[in-house]
């Protein structure tokens, strides 16, 4: 415990002071650190890598829960299926580079995401067509609301496209470990991305090599500007900022004539490229939109914290680029990181 800035524990390099901080990093002293955070008044906050974290710069009173936990078990299940236990607190860019060298195959389209595995269930991160919900066995977690871990089965815990039951119940779950099921093989599950296709020098839906697969994905991440920088004009951002939203059967026509990218999952409604509605109301690459809140430079999509930035000046970066694009055609932008 100590005072503790949660500034030093995000990506955006924003947010206060955080008085009841707890780290975890045990697994055997879960019961003890949940003890301690239940005598609080508030509901804990569980904090990952914070790389989908805006905080507050006035801090937060709730106790914060730091996932620190690492570690990764496999057992054989049989006929080429292996299953892989995590603990919440590992980084998820090396669960997927373990899993990759094991020949393992069912996430390696997630290299590069930054973070924890315990908040990829959260938001269901995905990447290149692929979701950590479709190789989820099952989420430990201990739920806030009557004290205790519960075992939860993936199929209960309502994933879709960047949601799930844990996002949906802000402050309610913290997820311990997960358990995924991968297949041995070595190669790797279909590509769905045309550009990554030509990258590896396949058709499209075909599968290519497991190595060269989670090889490609890094390479594409890193020439759109999709890796976390370390340091330099882009490195406080949490990724992209917007989700893409869903449209109606109209909106997606008339975007299609505009030239607009829309999809649509089977049974699902279209949905419209954040990205390409921002742009189509005047934002670029580099754009300053608030005081010390620019697009990076390499994706209007994503936003970066720059000197004098503060979390109300990159919420407010956020309502504004929402609230332009709303009053231009009609469509509503969900913001993707998560306020403590
Ligand atoms: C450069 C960059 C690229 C990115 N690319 C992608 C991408 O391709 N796909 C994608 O989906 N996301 C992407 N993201 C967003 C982000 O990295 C992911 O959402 C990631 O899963 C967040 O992990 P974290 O540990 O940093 O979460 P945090 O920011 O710490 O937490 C995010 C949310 O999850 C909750 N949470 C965290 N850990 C737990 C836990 N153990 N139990 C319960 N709740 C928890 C928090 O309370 C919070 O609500 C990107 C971000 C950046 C900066």
């Amino acid at each position: 415990m100590g005072q503790h800035q949660l500034s030093d524990h995000t990506t955006l390099r924003l947010g206060g002071p955080a008085p009841l901080w707890l780290s975890h990093t045990h697994d055997a002293d879960w019961p003890d650190l949940a003890r301690a955070a239940a005598r609080h008044a508030e509901q804990p906050f569980t904090l990952g890598g914070g790389s989908n974290t805006l905080a507050p710069d006035q801090g937060t009173t709730r106790p914060v829960i730091h996932m620190a936990t690492r570690g990764i078990r496999t057992r054989h299940l049989g006929e080429g299926q292996v299953e892989v236990t995590v603990a919440a607190g590992h980084p998820l860019a090396e669960l997927v580079a373990h899993t990759v060298a094991e020949g393992l195959s069912g996430i390696e389209y997630l290299g590069g995401i930054p973070g924890t595995a315990g908040a990829a269930p959260v938001q269901n991160a995905g990447a290149y067509g692929q979701e950590i919900g479709d190789r989820l066995a099952t989420v430990t977690a201990h739920d806030w609301t009557t004290g205790r871990t519960a075992r939860i089965p993936a199929a209960e815990c309502g994933f879709g496209y960047r949601t799930s039951r844990f996002k949906r119940q802000p402050g309610r779950w913290t997820i311990l470990f997960l358990t995924l099921h991968l297949a041995r093989s070595t190669a790797a599950a279909p590509v769905t991305y045309q550009h990554l296709a030509t990258a590896l020098q396949c058709p499209l839906a075909s599968r290519p090599p497991l190595a060269a697969a989670a090889a490609a994905v890094l390479d594409d991440r890193a020439e759109r500007g999709l890796l976390l920088p370390e340091s330099g004009h882009d490195h406080r951002q949490v990724g992209s900022c917007f989700l893409n939203p869903t449209v109606t059967d109209d909106q997606a026509r008339a975007l299609r004539t505009q030239g607009g990218p829309v999809h649509r999952a089977p049974s699902q409604p279209w949905r419209a490229s954040a990205g390409w509605l921002l742009e189509a109301c005047g934002y670029g690459p580099g754009a300053e939109i608030t005081r010390g809140v620019r697009c990076s430079t390499h994706r209007t999509l994503t936003l970066t914290a720059q000197p004098g930035a503060t979390a109300h000046s990159f919420r407010h970066a956020l309502e504004r680029m929402a609230g332009h694009v709303r009053t231009a055609t009609g469509i509503h932008l969900q913001a993707e990181p998560v306020a403590v």
